[in-house]
């Protein structure tokens, strides 16, 4: 499925999260997640430095939706993010029985950047793609051109931590 120009508002959102995060101190990671009739019902920030290692967005808005949500309301919901759902955060949106994820930039794309940037990763788990973790989840990115937004934030990011 091609994102349409409302999906396009939802990812520009992921992006603002995303540098409201790194405004804060935390790494440039937003996610918002949508019902089935396209409204946002969640929307969070990465705040693994201001609250706990565990604090992504992806799995933040997974843990809301099944505490707040139908598992029929669920399954019909999608979730929008800025970068690619970690093993961790892929797995909780498995579980929590959710539907597609449109990222903007993969795991693979940001370990590139490091590469470039000659930054080494700090991850304690392997870099998996969502389908590695959550086979049946559909899931579609990256997204040619916002992809350059969120490379231009990890590498701000990256520039700030060296
Ligand atoms: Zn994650």
């Amino acid at each position: 499925m091609m994102t349409t120009d409302n999906e396009m508002v939802y990812l520009r959102r992921c992006i603002e999260l995303a540098v409201e995060a790194l405004e804060a101190g935390d790494a440039p990671f937003g996610s918002v997640l949508v019902d089935g009739d396209g409204t946002i019902l969640c929307e969070d920030r990465n705040r693994a430095n201001t609250v706990d290692a565990t604090y992504h967005p992806e799995i933040a808005v997974a843990k809301w939706a099944a505490q707040n949500m139908t598992p029929e309301a669920r399954a019909k919901a999608v979730v929008y993010t800025s970068g690619e759902h970690c093993a961790m955060c892929s797995a909780a949106h498995a579980w929590a029985g959710l539907g597609r994820i449109v990222y903007i930039s993969s795991s693979k794309q940001l370990g590139k950047w490091m590469d470039e940037m000659g930054v080494s990763s700090t991850s304690p788990i392997h870099s998996l793609s969502i389908q590695e973790v959550a086979p049946n989840v559909p899931v579609e990115g990256p997204i040619a051109g916002l992809d350059e937004e969120i490379r231009a934030l990890q590498q701000r990011s990256f520039q700030k931590n060296k």
